[in-house]
């Protein structure tokens, strides 16, 4: 690595330095905060930190946390990694992972979805990793089909390589302006916010989908996730062929072969995480039996899947932030088990919860359900109309002594999931 220039050395210094002290007075991790000075420092430090390194960048509405930290597990078989591992998203974060690892000849991060072309200006990462776009947060749902067109712009006219999942619509029309694009089918469960072209605007024809329209019983069922091919009615825009796949607990790689997942990681949305990480490491030349054993050792990612325990109740924590990621979420869920729902309606989770009604939870039907949070009577009116049966509690910790000793899960959004972490102390 080239020497960085000094007023540079100096930023990174005083912004490590701020971090450690926001770390020691309890004030978080101190990414942000120390990040934050480094770039008033010198404002060009990102990209001089980026500089010489193989960066890979990885955006997506729901599972770029998981994504990038896949990534890195697979690309630390080559050497030292750079990477903002607990979700600081943004340029400030960003500067704090490259200057944590200074010498790191690889870098991983996780990219907000807005500031993604800002970030792929800045550093000009070779790779750039595109999973899924769907509304967020209602009160900042803004325009998905506005971002997806600012991630064209960004991309055009680069030497950005790109992993995209050819099975979505807009994150494949966000991608095809790249100069090299790697497809892969990594599925779609949520379809709701592309059932228009985002060329022309015509409808989306799906086959091989067993789906029922919303606003009919049985609404947003998937019932066979195994071909998502789509095509628009009106125009040429259709799914590029892909050259990965994932194919239930396996994937298939470009030659054809299928090969076993076994990851730990819970859950369809975990597999296609790991099947556009192993795309991702290819690209980087790292084979598929390197990068594997690799991804299969990761077993929790910021506390997402981990178990909390009190008085013999053990509590697996799973994150929902929105529509998409319920889905992906009820997908995990051991059926055998209760689960307690715990939502907020606070600055990061949006604070309209109207998003509620897009979810369909009758698949909890049968099962012995709690409602927490701050907003538990937003959802247990949603959970009335959707007839299934659930007990209000006060708080998390009620919920949670309110069951027999033994296993629960839980599904929460972000500031609730945040809570339940920081109450119940380290995950075990
Ligand atoms: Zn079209």
């Amino acid at each position: 690595m080239t020497q960085l220039p000094l007023r540079a050395q100096l930023a990174t210094a005083l912004g490590r330095t701020a971090a450690t002290l926001s770390r020691v007075t309890g004030r978080g991790d101190g990414s942000v905060i120390g990040g934050r000075i480094s770039l008033v420092l010198e404002p060009d430090l990102l990209r001089q930190l980026a500089h010489d390194r193989k960066l890979a960048l990885v955006s997506a509405t729901n599972g770029k946390t998981t994504t990038t930290r896949l990534i890195t597990s697979a690309l630390q078989e080559l050497g030292d990694v750079a990477t903002n591992a607990f979700g600081a998203n943004m340029p400030a974060g960003h500067v704090s992972a490259l200057s944590s690892a200074k010498n790191a000849p690889y870098g991983v991060l996780e990219v907000d979805e807005k500031y993604l072309p800002e970030v792929i200006d800045t550093t000009g990462a070779g790779v750039v990793v595109l999973m899924n776009l769907s509304r967020d947060q209602m009160d900042r749902a803004g325009e998905i089909w506005l971002l997806a067109q600012k991630w064209r712009r960004a991309l055009a006219g680069k030497n950005t390589h790109v992993i995209a999942n050819a099975d979505d619509p807009l994150v494949t029309w966000g991608a095809s302006t790249a100069a090299s694009v790697t497809w892969v089918s990594a599925g779609q469960p949520w379809k709701e916010d592309s059932w228009c072209c985002p060329e022309c605007g015509g409808p989306i024809d799906r086959r091989g989908m067993d789906y029922v329209p919303p606003g009919t019983a049985g609404s947003g069922m998937v019932l066979s996730p195994v071909d998502d091919d789509w095509a628009c009615r009106e125009c040429t825009f259709r799914r590029p062929r892909p050259s990965w796949a994932l194919d239930d607990d396996a994937v298939i790689d470009p030659r054809g072969q299928r090969w076993v997942l076994d990851i730990q990681l819970p859950g369809r949305a975990n597999r296609a995480n790991a099947v556009i990480a192993l795309a991702t490491a290819e690209a980087f030349g790292l084979p598929i039996e390197r990068a594997l054993p690799r991804l299969r050792q990761v077993k929790s990612v910021a506390g997402r899947y981990t178990t909390v325990e009190r008085d013999g109740r053990h509590a697996r924590l799973l994150l929902a932030k929105n529509p998409a990621g319920w889905l992906e979420a009820f997908d995990v869920l051991d059926p055998s088990l209760p689960v307690i729902l715990s939502v907020n309606a606070q600055g990061p989770d949006g604070r309209d919860t109207s998003w509620l009604w897009d979810v369909d939870y009758r698949v909890l039907r049968g099962r012995p359900v709690y409602v927490a949070g701050e907003r538990k009577l937003d959802l247990a009116l949603r959970l009335d109309v959707a007839g299934v049966p659930f007990q209000l509690a006060d708080s998390f910790a009620q919920a949670l002594a309110a069951q027999r000793p033994g296993k629960v899960d839980v599904i929460a959004n972000y500031t609730a999931f945040q809570q339940i972490r920081s109450e119940f102390g380290r995950a075990v």
